[in-house]
């Protein structure tokens, strides 16, 4: 198995430290909001990675937090105690409604920073003893990132940018202004009632800190894989290496890998664009999760991918000629592309399948193979059913389940009345109805007295 590591800049071959084991970590969700399908296009990454491992043979320990308390869950409700559970518990539980409908796979384990303030508070104060970290005269901790002579490794950081003694309160920050960043937060007026007491002093823990004291404590000091987006390469990658790193003098990650952005329309996801979608919007337009799955699948993890409504119908329509071929039987449409390697017996295509994963979880190459293998005459329906189920052990758009061709409640009313109308004789009002009910993709066959009505 191939995997492109973020520390070495390169492709290389993945080994883990006990053999066939692998220790996986995922930054999981900040839990004061719905996840957008961005954070969503993530979550399936990793879902590919650690079912690509599984069916490589792997076991997997793959451990993934809730960030349930930084400054935004504490922005969004306030610093009021009552709202700031309410709303982390909210967020949490839509959170794995969302992992549910998408077919990934729930973590081994899940944890939670609000129950890890104790290791928290032991491993700043590992660090302070260390000497890598120092009190600021607002009583917050911060770490210190000249002490680490490790500091940009990861991000690649231009050293010379750091300037000594600089510090940033906020969780969030570039790799324009590398500064001390804190470890344990002070209490403030804006904190309200969100707040631990501890030997640190009254405050709570900085963003970057949970990570690492949690992957830690579950995986141990040296974790095989350390997954999440491009976007938390700098700083908070970053600064879970410092911190570990720090406190073990052991390599924190053995592999780093990142997942590209999604954009919509070309363009970054953001309020000010009005461009950010949740899983409902989607589904509200007729679609569903599994479609949003299919696209995903269709571009490597390393690139970009820019959604737009006609990317998401292009899978929607893949999808469900996919799953029609396979339980409806229609393999006859198929005919049009040959693939060159159309005389291969069905393990062929399941190698070249487990080649694509084996090579950076190419899911698009994963892909083309499938639908080769649909495409090829010579295998009977029963290999091809049988293949595609042990594809979508990766895939999981649930191939092995039927289209139906329900018609929508609302398009039945329609053939209804046409049918009242038709016995009334009411022609005019009969061939009205037909063209609302085209317009809303459905044909109308009459022969006799019966009507057949079709999607188009
Ligand atoms: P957050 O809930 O903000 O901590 O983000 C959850 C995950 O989604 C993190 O791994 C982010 O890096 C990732 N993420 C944020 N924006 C995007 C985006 N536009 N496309 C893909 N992943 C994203
Ligand atoms: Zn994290």
């Amino acid at each position: 198995m191939k995997l492109y590591n973020t520390l070495s800049k390169s492709v290389e071959e993945f080994k883990p430290q006990t053999d066939k084991k692998v220790k996986l970590y995922t930054c999981g969700p900040t839990v004061y909001n719905f996840a957008h399908i961005g954070n969503l296009r993530t979550y399936i990454f990793e879902d590919v990675l650690r079912r690509s491992l599984e069916f490589l043979g792997y076991s997997v320990h793959h451990v993934m937090n809730m960030t349930d308390v930084d400054d935004k869950t504490i922005k969004a409700s306030r610093g009021k105690q009552q709202e700031f559970k309410e709303l982390t518990k909210k967020f949490e539980v839509s959170f794995l409604a969302d992992l549910h409908n998408l077919n990934i796979e729930k973590p081994t384990e899940i944890t939670r920073a609000t129950e890890y303030i104790e290791q928290i508070v032991e491993f700043v104060s590992d660090l302070l003893d260390k000497g890598f970290a120092y009190k600021g005269e607002d009583g917050s901790i911060y770490f210190s990132i000249e002490k680490f002579a490790d500091y940009g490794k990861l991000s690649g950081l231009d050293k010379d940018g750091i300037k000594s003694g600089a510090r940033v309160a906020q969780d969030e920050y570039t790799k324009e202004n590398p500064a001390d960043f804190a470890l344990w937060k002070a209490w403030d007026e804006a904190d309200g009632e969100i707040f631990w007491q501890t030997k640190l002093g009254k405050g709570r823990p900085g963003w970057h800190i949970e990570c690492s004291a949690m992957s830690q404590d579950k995986l141990g000091d040296t974790l095989d894989i350390h997954a999440g987006a491009v976007d938390l390469v700098f700083a908070h990658h970053e600064n879970e290496i410092a911190q570990s790193e720090a406190r073990t003098g052991k390599k924190f990650v053995n592999y780093w890998v990142h997942a590209e952005h999604l954009l919509v329309d070309g363009k970054k996801m953001s309020k000010s664009l009005g461009n950010i979608y949740v899983l409902s919007d989607i589904e509200k337009k007729g679609f569903s999760p599994l479609d949003f799955r299919y696209l995903c699948l269709s571009a490597s993890y390393r690139d970009k991918l820019n959604f737009t409504w006609e990317s998401l119908e292009a899978a929607k329509n893949a999808l469900t000629r996919a799953k029609k071929i396979l339980n409806n039987h229609q393999s006859v449409i198929l005919n049009e592309v040959k693939d060159p390697d159309s005389s291969l017996p069905q393990n062929d295509y399941l190698d070249k399948f487990k080649s694509a994963l084996e090579n950076d979880l190419n899911t698009p190459e994963a892909l083309a193979v499938f639908w080769n293998m649909l495409r090829d005459d010579k295998l009977s329906a029963e290999i091809k059913k049988a293949s595609a189920l042990e594809m979508d052990k990766i895939f999981v758009l649930d191939l092995d389940k039927e289209v139906s061709d329900e018609i929508p409640a609302s398009v039945q009313k329609l053939v209804d009345e046409r049918i009242e109308a038709r016995k009334n004789k009411n022609f005019e009002l009969s061939d009205k109805l037909r063209d609302e009910i085209e317009s809303l993709g459905y044909s109308v066959e009459d022969s006799g007295t019966e009507t057949k009505i079709l999607k188009k």
